[in-house]
């Protein structure tokens, strides 16, 4: 079906969030959130919006939802998940509402429904089956073929719940979960595994002191270990922090009933707690197998929280939880926070219906909101729905910042290596390889870079790097990190060629960037000698360091900054109440990035921590600028 535009004309300063005065002064009542959040607009950012001169945002007509109606794809449908999805025309399928300047024109601000995402290359990084059924060469040289643990199956129709697989085995599998299922923020941040108790908590029967029983956790008994970790937390995440007090009384969330499915962390519980501090309902599932904390399970239940999720569940209670979060009688989603695209997926295929009371879905990762422009350009996307992942605030900080601190505790907790003196290559100058070779200079490393294009190779060089090719210096480094994205960076000619004790590991989404597979040959022996550190033996007795078997370091083998988790996690929180609060007809069953004062909103919210000072624009500087004095500051193409 073709979209058609349509075209508002905004004239009026329009408020766009937390701003009391908006309700008096504007006619924009889904911005309005009350006089609580005015005030922490007040003390950081006045969100009043500039004046939008014109918007035009694509329309996609809506379809009435019939059990009927194909829903997912045409992949999806035959159960199967496109290893390498192709790009997607972003462009067309990335509505805004921020006003981008016109070609040709800088301060007319108008939006071109056909600007390009400048984000859109991140699109094309979706989610390869990772490392499903791979073989390890045992010392003896025997081949033996590993454990399917990263992919799960999608039970479709013929899903039985009551019919518990032992174990988590190979069995053959319709769908893989998205990569975000498979990588875990978590996994090394747990203190609790899920070996100290045998019994699958789908057979336990649990209360919490209230005696409430509605949630299928691991132990409730853990719930004070819990909550430590959640005030812990609330420590790093000032801006939900700042949401939850200065909502105060103001519910901008009542009435919602969020269904979420994200990596279940002391940083979720954090976001749960503000949400239902703004007035939500809250029914959560995880989105990764592996990565729940038990004990902040345990403290969400324990608080009232309808919580399905314990660490180390099988491919069959994944489903299971997820469809104890949606299917409940009496109870009905309105929201979904999805984290991956399963859950939406999920209440795609099976409860199509609930779609006609769902206001929107917020998408956090490349792999989900992959899934919903998919559904949107074949027209198949019956709500709104929010591009979490693209949002400056969670991108740049994300992929940046995270990777600036985490390249460093990754190395170090698997190898106790020393960064003084080393030689390290990294591949890729991106975000994150930028972040990579920033930390590693600081420590005193000697950092060389390679990169395909001369752009970022450039900007490598002005940072101080040496720009190599990879087969220059791959005998002489202590450390090679692949952070590009691509496949078969590091293949097996380089790792023939790397000197002894030389430790090999990639900070891309997935497991391709590492010829990994080539190394699984007979003439070399495989020692596990920790946790997600291989030794990999060349008959001369030459051993090379193989972290976490090629996959993401920082996700497999450390934590990451809870600081970042807050920025992302308020950008969340954000949207749902944009999304909620939206009044009928502003977002179109379509996919949406975040206005782009938000966004700005976001990382105000995150200044006090530092003490830092925001300098004011003047009135004449804001006139020379052709700015509005509150934001936005920068136009939608703006890089940063
Ligand atoms: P990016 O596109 O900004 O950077 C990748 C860079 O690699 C580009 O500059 C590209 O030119 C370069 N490149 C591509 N092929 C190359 C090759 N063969 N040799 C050398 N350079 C090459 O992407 P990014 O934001 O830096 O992300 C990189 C990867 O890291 C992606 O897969 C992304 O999903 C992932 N990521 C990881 C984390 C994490 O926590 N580890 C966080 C965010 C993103």
């Amino acid at each position: 079906m073709s979209a058609k535009c349509l075209r508002l004309k905004l004239r009026r300063p329009q408020c766009l969030a937390f701003n009391h005065y908006s309700a008096t002064h504007n006619p924009s009542p889904s911005y309005v959130l009350g006089k609580g959040l005015c005030e922490i607009a007040a003390m950081s950012v006045q969100v009043l919006a500039a004046e939008m001169a014109e918007v035009e945002l694509k329309d996609v007509p809506s379809k009435a939802l019939t059990p009927e109606s194909p829903l997912t794809t045409k992949a999806d449908d035959k159960g199967i998940v496109e290893s390498e999805p192709k790009a997607v025309a972003t462009s067309a399928t990335t509505p805004t509402m921020e006003p981008i300047v016109k070609t040709g024109d800088p301060s007319l601000g108008f939006l071109t429904p056909n600007t390009k995402m400048p984000q859109a290359s991140a699109m094309k990084r979706t989610d390869p089956q990772q490392n499903g059924g791979e073989a390890f060469v045992n010392r003896d040289g025997t081949v033996a073929e590993a454990p399917r643990l990263k992919k799960i199956q999608f039970a479709d129709q013929k899903q039985e719940f009551n019919k518990r697989p032992t174990k988590i085995g190979r069995r053959s599998l319709s769908r893989s979960i998205s990569q975000s299922s498979t990588d875990s923020y978590g996994s090394a941040a747990s203190y609790t595994d899920s070996s100290d108790d045998e019994t699958s908590p789908r057979d336990k029967q649990q209360k919490n002191s209230k005696g409430n029983g509605d949630f299928c956790i691991k132990n409730i008994k853990q719930a004070d270990f819990g909550r430590r970790e959640i005030e812990i937390a609330e420590q790093e995440m000032p801006a939900l922090m700042a949401l939850r007090k200065r909502a105060q009384g103001e519910k901008p969330l009542a009435g919602a009933k969020v269904v979420g499915c994200t990596h279940i962390t002391a940083q979720t519980a954090v976001l749960m707690e503000t949400l239902s501090a703004l007035g939500a309902q809250c029914r959560w599932a995880a989105c990764n197998i592996y990565s729940t904390q038990n004990e902040v399970a345990a403290a969400l239940a324990e608080g009232g929280f309808s919580v399905f999720a314990w660490k180390g569940e099988s491919e069959d209670d994944f489903w299971w939880c997820i469809d104890r979060c949606v299917n409940l009688e009496g109870w009905q989603p309105n929201m979904i926070l999805d984290d991956g695209g399963d859950l939406t997926h999920w209440i795609y295929k099976k409860y199509p219906n609930m779609f006609k009371k769902i206001k929107g879905i917020v998408e956090e990762s490349v792999t989900g909101v992959h899934r919903l422009y998919q559904l949107s350009k074949a027209g198949k996307l019956c709500v709104p729905a929010m591009n979490v992942n693209d949002s400056v605030t969670k991108q740049k900080f994300d992929n940046l910042y995270c990777c600036r601190e985490s390249i460093l505790d990754g190395l170090k907790r698997t190898t106790d290596v020393m960064f003084g003196g080393k030689q390290v290559v990294v591949c890729g100058y991106g975000e994150v390889g930028k972040g990579c070779c920033a930390a590693l200079k600081a420590m005193g490393s000697i950092v060389y870079v390679t990169e395909i294009d001369p752009i970022c190779a450039l900007q490598a060089c002005m940072d101080g790097f040496r720009l190599v090719k990879l087969s220059e210096v791959i005998r002489q480094v202590d450390i090679v990190i692949t952070c590009t994205g691509n496949k078969n960076v590091v293949v097996r000619e380089y790792l023939d060629r790397m000197k002894n004790g030389c430790i090999v590991c990639n900070m891309g989404h997935s497991n391709t960037e590492i010829d990994v597979a080539s190394l699984r040959t007979p003439e070399l022996t495989w020692e596990r000698v920790r946790s997600q550190v291989d030794h990999v033996i060349w008959p001369d007795g030459k051993r090379i360091v193989l972290l976490a078997e090629g996959r993401l370091l920082n996700l497999s083998c450390s934590t990451v900054p809870t600081f970042v988790l807050s920025i992302t996690a308020t950008t969340q929180a954000l949207a749902l109440i944009e999304l909620y609060n939206a009044p009928e007809g502003r977002y179109k069953q379509d996919v949406y990035l975040l206005p782009k004062k938000m966004d700005e909103y976001v990382a105000s919210l995150h200044l006090p921590t530092f003490d830092a000072h925001l300098t004011e624009l003047s009135d004449e500087q804001a006139k020379y600028l052709g700015l509005n004095k509150n934001g936005p500051f920068k136009p939608n193409y703006y890089r940063y």
